[in-house]
């Protein structure tokens, strides 16, 4: 089955007003008509101008993490809801800086991607192992628990979820897992997919990520399990990012 590739960028905590614009106006004239799906997710303050900017484009606004909660009184968070308010389409659950500085245990992220679910976003869930985790032969087993986590509490729709495959130690880092050795994590769980959900685990797509660039970016699209990228630093530069997109085609 072929599963149209899905280039999604992670701003983190970057931009501004005035670099948002500047960015996405580069991206905007040059993108197209991709032959991939493309998503920004953005500082959730700046839904309403990028909403503005990327409409009518192939571009699409996502999030970079999302309430499990609906409403009420959880101070700073922001419900699924409000998200679609701004015509939000992804969201990112359980990013290793969300697990590593903000307790996100495996039991919120499938909450939050359940969230997501309800409210017809797709959440692109984030699984990967730590250095340390790799270094003790323990990857397979911590992608297998991370996704796990997500496909028990949501068999019902799990052919709606995005997985990102960010090994830790490649974020931010310039260490790219090599297309080999990204090929055979996404393998595991393209096969712990199929377990689960064999009717769809065909049509899930997907992602690496960590340290993805317009330099690396072909040799790991072109792995059989790589349906696309979550990029983070590179999805900062216009040109770097077109790059990648071109890359997926
Ligand atoms: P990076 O980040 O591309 O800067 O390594 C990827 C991510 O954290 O999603």
């Amino acid at each position: 089955m072929t599963r149209r590739k899905l280039i999604a960028g992670n701003w983190k905590m970057n931009g501004s007003l005035s670099a948002n614009e500047a960015l996405l106006n580069a991206l905007l004239h040059d993108v197209g008509r991709p032959g991939c799906d493309v998503a920004v997710c953005v500082p959730a303050p700046y839904f309403s101008q990028v909403q503005s900017l990327v409409a009518g484009s192939q571009v699409a606004l996502g999030a970079q993490d999302i309430s499990a909660q609906s409403h009420g009184a959880f101070t700073g968070e922001q419900s699924a809801a409000m998200l679609k308010d701004f015509g939000v389409r992804y969201a990112i659950v359980g990013h290793s800086e969300r697990r590593q500085y903000h307790g996100e245990i495996d039991e919120i992220v499938a909450a939050k991607a359940a969230a997501a679910l309800a409210n017809g976003i797709t959440p692109i869930v984030c699984v990967g192992e730590t250095l340390a985790e790799r270094d003790a032969g323990r990857t397979e087993e911590v992608v297998k628990r991370q996704l796990a986590a997500v496909i028990h509490v949501n068999g019902h729709c799990i052919s709606e979820i995005v997985v990102a495959y960010e090994p830790v130690w490649a974020i931010g880092t310039g260490k790219t897992a090599t297309p080999e050795q990204a090929q055979g994590v996404h393998a595991v769980l393209r096969a712990q997919l199929h377990h689960a959900a064999s009717e769809h685990s065909a049509a899930i797509r997907l992602l690496y990520g960590g340290s993805m660039n317009a330099a690396n970016a072909s040799e790991l699209l072109s792995q059989p399990d790589i349906d696309g990228g979550l990029i983070g630093g590179a999805s900062l530069k216009a040109p770097d990012f077109l790059q990648i997109i071109g890359a997926a085609r």
